[in-house]
């Protein structure tokens, strides 16, 4: 093994019901409406190619007809920037310390990259990655991409994807030809064969 990928929201970082309070503040609005524009963010992850920031912002407004300024969305950004760093799973800084000094470290996320570089360096955790590839540089996972950007002239046989989700970052790993290990917090998929549930598993097999 040479190269490990790592996503990062629920691989790296635990989504929490806190940051739809941050939406529903910035845009002035009830819990409901943080939610809604939540779900229309992720609306566009499924049906774009690479991220800009005019273009979702153009995707919310027509999706929840709404009128949302650039200045509005720059504060959004700048939340998730910020405030979206809790929950980083118990041992994640002693396996990214172990697995630095075998192997290039990368995270590819379907999200902007200067913003999840951001929430990293919050946590301590940006220095362990050669590169934060997001969705503004490559279509979004699983198109393969990224994957393919990562891999460079690596053989495939060499490079490993980690994440949390079957459909977005197994899928693309499967699809880009390389290997990949599920990590499933929540025990969803107890009879995945290659999976984890626990980061700190990562120690021992690679
Ligand atoms: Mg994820």
């Amino acid at each position: 093994m040479e190269k490990i990928i790592f996503d990062l929201d629920n691989t790296l970082m635990m989504f929490n019901d806190r940051y739809i309070y941050d939406y529903s503040s910035i845009i002035n609005g009830t819990y409901e409406d943080g939610m809604k524009l939540y779900k229309s963010i992720g609306k566009y992850e499924d049906s774009t190619g690479i991220y800009n920031k005019k273009e979702l912002l153009r995707f919310i407004n027509e999706d929840m007809n709404l009128n949302y300024t650039m200045e509005l969305f720059d504060k959004l950004l700048d939340a998730i920037s910020n405030n979206w760093i809790y929950y980083v799973p118990d041992g994640t800084k002693e396996v990214l310390n172990y697995l630095y000094c075998k192997y290039e470290l990368y995270v590819l996320t379907n999200w902007f990259s200067d913003c999840q570089a951001n929430r990293l360096k919050h946590v301590e955790l940006l220095k362990y990655f050669r590169e934060i590839v997001g969705a503004d540089k490559f279509k979004p996972k699983p198109n393969v991409d990224g994957y393919l950007y990562i891999t460079g002239d690596t053989n495939k046989e060499d490079v490993i994807m980690i994440g949390d989700n079957v459909d977005i970052d197994i899928k693309g790993a499967n699809d880009a030809g390389i290997n990949s290990i599920l990590i499933d917090y929540k025990n969803r998929y107890p009879d995945y064969e290659k999976r984890i549930t626990d980061i700190k598993e990562l120690k021992k097999i690679l």
